[in-house]
């Protein structure tokens, strides 16, 4: 099939680990079907039809941010329009809203890196979250948060994941990965942590018994080289420590950041063949998210097609991704989850954050 591409195929069938090499090959093949139907083959051996998704909420403490990424239409300085703090009284009615939907179950907690607060403050919101909502699924916080932690506490990673672990985290946010290249880092976020600090915090996590999951912000500045490389990076630490439960490849969305001003948004084209890939690459990782958030509804539908078997959650509302144009709902209910899974023939199952299932919908 397609003269120099049949190796690729063959290696895939065969269950042979892709190189990088392979992975870039990939990315310059323009049969975008055959591409999503070899992903595809690999998540129906692999995960059959199953479909997860969360009933959730997302909390965004705050967004001001010391970071300044030039990615990002959501944190911002502290005295500026629309910055804003939350309240732990104002954290719990986001919660408690949420809790209307009877099967609420996970919530998920990522926010900007606040100039002032310190550690201790985070802690005691897990801590109330957890006593006053016991029964929820605490997920949380990216590499990025808990490496500024570990900075502001003067505490090793170590030690600020045991007090997370603690006051009730089960799992951790796979953002701010970006792109695991320092070139890219000193470029577009010098300010947060650097690709082995984000690394250093999953195997740390993955040692103490806590998964987390990986992410990629691809379609910026990034080469496709740098493309393969994140992915070969996130594949290696899954080797070591098997602590890795999903993968979410997050297209840059350009509206309201200073790099959108020269770069524009990903097509979908690029979307579905680097969530296809990142399936073929990833071999050691069982799930691939569909973020709906980030590629819309339909395109998330189809990314079920190309190598998918998660598409994230309800999410009562998102903001981070909206700030920076995203075209798609700020929530979706469970029954339209549920259709948009049953619609292509899958089945759907409600999991908590760490991939147990809940409830399988037959
Ligand atoms: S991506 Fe995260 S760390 Fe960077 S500016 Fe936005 S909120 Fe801050």
């Amino acid at each position: 099939m397609f003269g120099t591409f049949t190796d690729i195929e063959r290696k895939v069938l065969h269950g042979e680990r892709l190189t990088k090499e392979d992975g870039i090959k990939l990315f310059s093949c323009n049969e975008l079907s055959w591409i999503g139907a070899l992903a595809d083959y690999v998540r129906k051996k692999k995960c059959g039809d199953i479909v997860y998704y969360n009933v959730n909420c997302h909390l965004n403490l705050t967004n001001m941010c010391v970071s300044q990424c030039k990615f990002c239409a959501f944190g911002r300085d502290e005295n500026v329009k629309g910055a804003y703090a939350m309240t732990i009284k104002q954290a719990v009615n986001v919660i408690k809203d949420a809790m209307k939907d009877p099967n609420m179950s996970g919530l998920h907690i990522v926010s900007g890196l606040h100039p002032k607060w310190h550690f201790k403050r985070y802690v005691d919101f897990l801590k109330i979250i957890h006593k006053t909502f016991p029964n929820l699924y605490l997920k949380g916080f990216t590499g990025v948060e808990i490496t500024h932690f570990s900075k502001i506490s003067g505490k090793s990673v170590k030690d600020v994941l045991i007090e997370l672990k603690d006051a009730g985290l089960q799992a951790i946010a796979g953002g701010g990965a970006e792109i695991l290249s320092d070139r890219v880092r000193n470029l577009l976020c010098p300010k947060k942590a650097t690709a082995d600090e984000w690394l250093e915090v999953a195997r740390i996590a993955h040692n103490l018994g806590i998964k987390s999951n990986a992410s990629m912000l691809y379609g910026h500045i990034e080469t496709i080289e740098e493309r393969v490389d994140h992915l070969m990076k996130l594949r290696s630490l899954q080797d070591e420590t098997g602590g890795f439960q999903t993968f979410i490849s997050f297209p840059f969305l350009p509206k309201n950041t200073v790099l959108g001003k020269e770069v524009s948004q990903t097509s979908m084209w690029d979307d579905l063949r680097t969530l296809a890939i990142s399936r073929l690459m990833l071999d050691n990782f069982n799930n691939i998210k569909a973020y709906w958030v980030m590629l819309t509804v339909p395109v998330a539908q189809l990314a079920l097609s190309f190598g998918a078997n998660d598409i994230d959650g309800t999410i009562h509302k998102e903001t981070i991704l909206h700030d920076a144009g995203a075209s798609s709902p700020t929530s979706l209910k469970e029954d339209e989850i549920i259709k948009i899974i049953r619609d292509i023939g899958r089945t759907p199952a409600a999991c908590d954050c760490n991939f147990n299932i809940l409830r399988l919908i037959n």
